[in-house]
């Protein structure tokens, strides 16, 4: 975490920066100087000694020079010419000047007499002046003497001056007395010495230091008083009192630093001149100096070149440093950049190698090393996170799952029980006692074979086992028994849970079906029995005679159709109301039940119309001779309503397989043959024969007039019914009915000519042409109605058999640009039967292309419920019979509203036909119908019609 603020490039830099700044630099510059500081003391104590030195020098010259003269006065005083009283003076003059030639600094030698009256001198200078009071001749009377410098007063006037001597004639006297050969003191002999000989003598001695720049010099005599000086006279410092002088007063010599009178500081060199050789000397103090600053400038200047150069090498050296510790650390630094992007979690990135055999490269390979190790355990470490993150998701779906499970467990209206794998009992639900009437406590430990039933066999259960073992899965109707013993239906769903392959556990879920079996037994009850006289339908009659047909077709046997109408209904229903004539027919129902065998089928087909089905009579008289008990039974008299009520009936045979060979037309041929009897006076029996076949006639010429009619554009007319939402009145749809307008015929209804055209083929080109029709219309109606808008076309079997069609639908849709979500295909039940797989084909890529599909008629067919679970449907219409009896029929309600029920159930809308009433609109919107379509509501009518109607809205 640290490491991600720590820029480790600074931080390496920065402490070097500090130790540069705070030890480095201040080390080597005090070094310098204290190397320099120790040369310039030194070079202090060097040119000190110099200057010591050379006063030490100038004070040994001087002392050996007044030595040379002393020695030299003396071996003059004692020359025999000189000290010979005889001997003539100029003779003595002579020598005089011969000696004073002999050394240039002589300013003048001359001789006294006893009494200090110079007797003769060089140049004639000072003969006969006295200088008896001199301390030359005073002393000079006693021995050799050495005077000290004094201004030459009189000599001042007669001896030449350099002229750019400030100072005035200075002279020093050597002195020696004369004495003759027998030892008479004749007078004193005295070399003035010229001051000029001391200026040599310091230009000797300070020569070489004065190439060095090094003129300060101050001789002082004796007694402190300053005889020579450097520069103007007037500036020479007072210097009696500083402290070389005391020292070299003391006879000391040396060197020192000390301040002057002029406020200037000198390093000065002092020696004294102490004679030489017996010559006593002057004493004379001899001082070098020079000024401090001057003296030392080199050694300062030295110090400071020192002090630069190790500085510059100081900084060198640091930039030297800086940058080399640049170079070490740039590839460090940059293995710490890496290192912290790596940390940071990006894609791992190489650690770079160092180039070379440094450190560094050794370090950079390791790491590299180390980072490729990391980045794969990084990889095993996320590929494991991954995984676990991925256990924990599953354990987290899983635990919702299971509080889902536990939720629903508990709360499901579904029976739950959970066995283990033997069968026996682990846990139940709630649900599971509620529809078993078990307590949890009575079946835990137990089997669930305690529920069976007995209606399943044991194959029935081995099979289960046997499908569960293999699939893990078992789902089916099957039928339980509660505690109390009644049995029950359920649907039940059982899976396998396995653990490492091994099956565990078995999870039963189970709906008790009671209900709905019940719902869905009326549903058939109703939809194929009549709930009058709860004689079956025309359907079931169909279903029955087709299958004895095919039975009489086996063993050649007869079947016979005895069609039996009533005459008279209308006539009861005016006189007794809808009451007497439900009277009527369910007695009659009886007393046709009771001329019948069991395995004679009798069926209720319409209002007034029974059909008696037997395959009993070996001969068509055995049927004559039961038609003759019918009439007979139905001219008895009805009681009704405490009144005797007469009717009569008239019937039509017609026989397998003398008549036709399918139930249809057996059926309309039994019909016909009843259609005789009536025109010929009712209450008769008539055989079928083929003379009253008019129908078939009909139907011949029809079929005829049909193609001519395809053939011509303007026959076929296309009308929409509206169709409207339940509840807000609104119209929603239309379904498109076709119209046959026949030139001759008039208006020809749909319901003789459509199923001609299904069984003659016409139905498919026709139904492309409504098709196409409907969806261009439709397009024109959506304008006005919205995008919801859908038409609903009636598409027959035959059409949906056609392979072709689901091209014709898409091209059709796309043509008239009707989306596919616009258009509901109709089809009957009938369509479903059989199974046809283009059929289901169709329906299926219908779907997927988003059309509806409605089940149409729904109620008169006879398996419904299961073709509503099979097929893709998205919408029931309900029956107009059904629609019909609300609030007149009690049952056609409650079946109605079991419709409606048991479609919303299975995800179904409804939309129920025939709508007459505002009675019936109440009731269906009321019952939870979506969509309503009836006369009340509007009839079909042409397009234009539908347009204008729609656009008023
Ligand atoms: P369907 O599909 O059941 O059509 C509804 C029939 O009930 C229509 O008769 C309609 O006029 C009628 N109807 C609607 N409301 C009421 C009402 O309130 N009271 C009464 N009494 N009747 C009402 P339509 O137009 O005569 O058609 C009869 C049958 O002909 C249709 O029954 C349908 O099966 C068939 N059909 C009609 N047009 C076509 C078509 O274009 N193609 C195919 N394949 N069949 C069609
Ligand atoms: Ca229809
Ligand atoms: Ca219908």
């Amino acid at each position: 975490m640290l490491s991600a603020t720590l820029n480790p490039r600074r931080s390496i830099r920065a402490h070097l920066a500090i130790l540069i700044a705070a030890f480095l630099l201040p080390a080597v510059i005090g070094i310098s100087y204290f190397v320099g500081s120790r040369s310039v003391s030194q070079m202090q104590a060097d040119k000190g000694m110099l200057l010591s030195e050379a006063a030490i020098q100038l004070a040994a010259h001087m002392d050996t020079g007044l030595y040379e003269r002393w020695r030299e006065i003396q071996v003059f005083a004692g020359m025999a010419e000189i000290v010979d009283p005889k001997a003539p003076l100029a003779r003595k003059k002579q020598l005089l000047e011969t000696l004073k030639n002999s050394y240039p600094n002589y300013a003048w030698i001359g001789f006294t007499d006893t009494e200090g009256n110079i007797l003769a001198g060089t140049g004639g200078m000072l003969e006969g002046k006295s200088v008896a009071q001199r301390s030359w001749f005073q002393e000079g009377k006693k021995g050799p003497f050495l005077g000290d410098v004094h201004d030459a007063f009189l000599l001042a006037k007669l001896i030449p001056r350099d002229p750019k001597d400030p100072l005035p004639l200075r002279l020093l006297d050597v002195s020696a007395p004369l004495i003759s050969a027998d030892g008479v003191f004749l007078g004193v002999l005295c070399g003035h010495l010229s001051w000029d000989w001391s200026r040599e003598i310091k230009a000797q001695s300070l020569a070489p230091l004065q190439q060095r720049n090094l003129t300060g010099v101050h001789i002082l005599n004796h007694e402190g008083k300053t005889v020579l000086g450097t520069g103007d006279v007037a500036s020479w410092p007072d210097v009696s009192n500083v402290p070389s002088v005391a020292s070299a007063k003391q006879g000391m010599h040396g060197w020192t630093i000390e301040n002057w009178p002029d406020g200037k500081s000198y390093l000065t060199g002092y020696a004294r001149a102490k004679g030489t050789m017996g010559s006593p000397g002057l004493g004379w103090i001899i001082l070098i100096h020079q000024p401090v600053d001057e003296a030392f400038a080199d050694a300062v200047l030295f110090r400071n070149q020192v002090m630069i150069v190790g500085f510059l090498v100081a900084v060198g050296a640091a930039a030297w440093l800086w940058l080399a510790l640049g170079r070490t650390i740039r590839p460090l630094t940059r293995i710490a950049e890496i290192a912290d992007r790596i940390q940071k979690g990006e894609a791992v990135a190489q650690i770079p190698i160092i180039d070379g055999r440094s450190e560094a490269h050794i370090l950079s390979v390791s790491l590299n090393r180390l980072v490729s190790t990391l980045a794969d355990r990084n990889a095993d470490l996320a590929a494991a996170n991954t995984a676990l993150e991925d256990d924990i998701r599953r354990r987290e779906a899983l635990e919702q799952e299971l509080r889902l499970a536990a939720t629903y467990y508990e709360a499901s209206a579904e029976g739950i029980v959970v066995t283990v794998a033997d069968g026996t009992i682990a846990s139940v639900n709630d649900a599971f006692c509620r529809i078993t009437g078990y307590q949890r406590h009575e079946v835990l430990g137990k089997t669930t074979s305690l529920l069976k039933s007995g209606v399943q066999d044991d194959e029935f259960y081995a099979d289960m086992w046997q499908l569960l073992r293999d699939t893990g899965h078992w789902e089916g109707e099957i039928w339980n028994r509660r505690k109390d013993g009644r049995t029950f239906p359920e649907y039940l769903t059982i899976n396998a849970v396995r653990r490492d392959g091994e099956i565990t556990h078995y999870v039963a879920q189970f709906s008790d079906l009671s209900d709905r079996k019940a719902a869905e037994e009326k549903i058939v009850q109703l939809s194929t029995h009549d709930t009058l006289t709860g004689l079956p339908k025309r359907i079931v009659a169909m279903e029955r005679l087709s299958g004895l047909i095919s039975e009489a077709r086996r063993d050649g046997r007869l079947v016979a159709l005895i069609y039996v109408n009533l005459d008279g209904l209308n006539r009861v229903n005016d006189a007794l109301g809808h009451h007497g004539g439900d009277r009527v027919l369910v007695e009659t129902a009886q007393r046709l039940r009771q001329l019948l065998q069991p395995a004679d089928a009798l069926a209720r087909l319409g209002g007034d119309e029974f059909l008696i089905i037997s395959s009993r009579f070996m001969v068509m008289a055995e049927a004559e001779a039961l038609a003759r008990q019918i009439l007979d039974a139905c001219s008895q008299a009805f009681f009704v309503d405490e009144k005797d009520t007469y009717l009569t009936a008239r019937i039509g045979i017609a026989f397998y397989p003398r008549d036709g060979e399918d139930p249809l037309e057996l059926i309309r041929n039994s019909h016909a043959a009843s259609v005789r009897a009536k025109e010929q006076g009712g209450n008769i029996y008539r055989i079928f024969t083929r003379d009253m076949d008019d129908e078939a006639v009909a139907r011949h010429a029809l079929d005829a007039e049909l193609r001519q009619a395809m053939n011509s554009d303007d026959q076929f007319k296309v009308f929409y019914q509206p169709l409207v939402n339940a509840q807000s009145g609104r119209i929603i749809g239309a379904e498109a009915l076709v119209r046959w307008f026949n030139p001759t015929r008039g208006l020809v209804p749909p319901d003789r000519f459509i199923p001609l055209a299904e069984s003659n083929g016409l139905i498919v080109p026709m139904g492309r042409k409504i098709l196409a029709t409907a969806c261009a219309d439709g397009a024109r109606f959506r304008k006005h109605i919205g995008s919801n808008f859908f038409m609903a076309v009636n598409v027959a079997a035959a059409q949906c058999a056609d392979p072709g069609f689901l091209e014709t639908v898409s091209k059709c849709l796309s043509d008239a640009k009707l989306p596919p979500h616009c258009l509901e295909v109709e089809i009957t039940e009938r369509t479903v039967v059989g199974n046809n797989p283009t059929i289901t084909a169709f329906m299926t890529a219908l779907r997927e292309a988003e059309s509806k599909l409605s089940i149409d008629d729904f109620g008169t067919g006879y398996s419904a419920l299961s073709y509503l679970r099979q097929y893709p449907f998205t919408t029931l219409k309900i029956d107009r019979s059904f629609v019909m009896g609300i609030g007149d029929v009690e049952q056609d309600d409650a079946l109605v509203l079991a419709i409606i029920h048991m479609a919303h159930a299975l995800g179904l809308e409804v939309i129920a036909e025939g709508v007459e009433t505002t009675e019936q609109q109440e009731f269906l919107r009321d019952a939870g119908c979506e969509t309503l379509q009836g006369y009340l509501l509007g009839k079909p009518m042409p397009a234009d019609e539908f347009m204008a109607l729609v656009q008023k809205a």
